[in-house]
């Protein structure tokens, strides 16, 4: 099937919504208010269900509830072992669930029903056993001290923690953070995006048929200026992991310092670049280049939306790049043949749609793509710029849409300061055969993550986490373990005399 064209004949998995409730201390309970929000199926704008809207009054019963379970509970209490077991138990339920939660995920955001249950389930499944794997090695250090004092360091957990997370990788941005806060013994309250609640609700379910404590696991779904505002601003929350947009990342920050100080950990947006040398495999790169940037239809934080090439393949690699485009498959996400679903909503289609009216009117050149396919749904053709100039919106805004912008270039040098020319800095990808190459433009370029010959390439032991304006603070690794603990050092003399 080719782009454009909307595959029709294939078993549609409908999910059963079972869960529209708040999840407050071990139970599904409706909103404090009694209101409910519409969640809606973005392959044609339908609702899908209804769900409790959570407000201040219901983040308050939440924190109520983690903060009872974390000073008197036995989640920071038990060792790290018991922990460790439940956590393992919940990766088992999830693994059981694999078709359901990537439905959840397909109806909700759109994403590609076969990839969730293939990988990205799975995958938020291995997140938590790598991380219960640490829940038994946490420990600190004895310390060197220069007089006769005996000290040593307690890494003990951070204590009441808001995950407010996003609605592109509903799962995977659930375990990514809950995951490393379980095992430091934490207790949670996670605020899901409006846009993508469904999956978040039968985690919680799961959760506590692991048999995770009430209260140390809390789902409040509901909308940001209201309930993410007041995970931010409350005076009984310890810490707050963010990932989002750069605009309310400030706002957290902002709430999070003018309440009680609590650390904040920002993962923002991105405008990576893809650095793509005239040695480098010409498949491959145009492979990698179209993945970057249409894979959950460019609603990826690390998405390869600046595609710089080196003049040498540049002509080649634009022909393999449009007919790459232009054969990649959009349509309903449940249908096993279709790459790329449709944007999550509305407000990101029209968007996304916008951006690309600008590119138009800013003089760049339109290869393929631009414009929504069909009347129903949310779908986009995937697109491709060049000529694109640096003061053009379409090469400095983060779109979150499958649209590339291409550049061209001669020389190392210029790839490194057209690539760190942004105020983002979350990953970058390259691709050459060079070491010398690949050696100084990795250890150049200014952002969190470098993939060479390679992009995506994830793993739970690999931190994750921007540079610049793209935040701060790592997820996953250690790195994401650490950021949910605090260090507390305690002295004594050695002799008593
Ligand atoms: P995007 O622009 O990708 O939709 P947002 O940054 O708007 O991302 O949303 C990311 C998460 O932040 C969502 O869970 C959203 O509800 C939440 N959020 C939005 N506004 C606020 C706010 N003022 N305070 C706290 N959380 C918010």
């Amino acid at each position: 099937c080719c782009n454009g064209s909307k595959t029709e004949s294939f078993n549609e998995k409908k999910p059963t919504i079972k869960f529209t409730k708040l999840f407050i201390n071990g139970e599904f309970v409706d909103s404090v208010s009694g209101k409910t929000f519409e969640t809606i199926d973005p392959r044609n704008g339908e609702v899908i269900a209804r769900v409790a809207e959570g407000d201040k009054e219901d983040i308050d019963l939440a924190v109520k509830a983690a903060r009872a379970a974390f000073d008197h509970g036995p989640w920071p209490r038990m060792s790290g072992a018991e922990r460790a077991k439940i956590m393992m138990k919940f990766a088992d339920l999830i693994d059981q669930n694999t078709e359901e939660l990537a439905a959840l995920d397909c109806v909700d955001a759109g994403k590609l029903f076969s990839l969730g249950k293939a990988i990205d389930i799975p995958d938020v499944a291995n997140t938590l056993r790598y991380y219960a794997g640490a829940a038994d090695k946490i420990h600190g250090e004895v310390l060197k001290m220069s007089r006769p004092l005996h000290a040593y360091t307690l890494l003990e957990p951070i204590g009441v923690v808001g995950h407010i997370i996003p609605w592109n990788f509903p799962s995977t941005m659930f375990f990514v953070k809950a995951s490393p806060s379980l095992a430091a013994g934490c207790t949670m309250i996670v605020k899901p995006a409006e846009q993508t609640p469904l999956s978040a609700l039968y985690y919680a379910h799961l959760a506590k048929l692991a048999g995770i404590p009430d209260g140390v696991l809390n789902v409040v779904t509901g909308f940001g200026p209201t309930a993410g505002a007041a995970i931010s601003s409350h005076m009984d929350i310890d810490k707050v992991s963010f990932t989002g947009s750069g605009e309310v990342g400030r706002q957290v920050m902002k709430a999070a310092a003018a309440s009680n100080l609590k650390p904040v950990t920002l993962e923002l947006g991105g405008k990576s670049p893809l650095i793509i040398f005239d040695d480098a495999d010409i498949e491959l790169a145009s492979e990698l280049a179209i993945i970057g940037i249409l894979y959950n239809k460019g609603e990826v934080c690390v998405a390869s939306s600046r595609v710089y090439v080196q003049e040498g393949i540049y002509d080649e690699l634009v022909k393999k790049l449009v007919e790459k485009a232009k054969a990649w498959t959009v349509g309903d996400p449940f249908d096993p043949q279709v790459r790329q679903g449709p944007q999550v909503d509305k407000v990101q289609f029209e968007k996304v749609l916008s951006y690309i009216e600008h590119g138009k009117r800013e003089g760049a050149t339109l290869l393929t793509g631009g414009k929504a396919i069909g009347d129903k749904g949310y779908y986009i053709e995937p697109t491709i710029f060049t000529d694109v100039k640096d003061d053009m919106l379409i090469l400095k805004d983060e779109i979150f849409g499958p649209v590339m912008a291409l550049m061209k270039f001669k020389t190392v040098e210029e790839a490194i300061k057209s690539a760190n020319n942004t105020t983002y800095g979350l990953a970058a990808g390259i691709l050459t055969k060079n070491l010398d190459v690949a050696n100084t433009v990795s250890r150049s370029l200014k952002a969190g993550t470098i993939w060479i010959n390679c992009y995506f390439a994830f793993d739970h032991d690999c931190p994750f986490g921007g540079y610049k304006m793209s935040g701060f603070g790592k997820d996953l690794g250690l790195d994401g373990l650490h950021k949910y603990l605090q260090v507390k050092s305690v002295v004594t003399p050695l002799y008593n005399s």
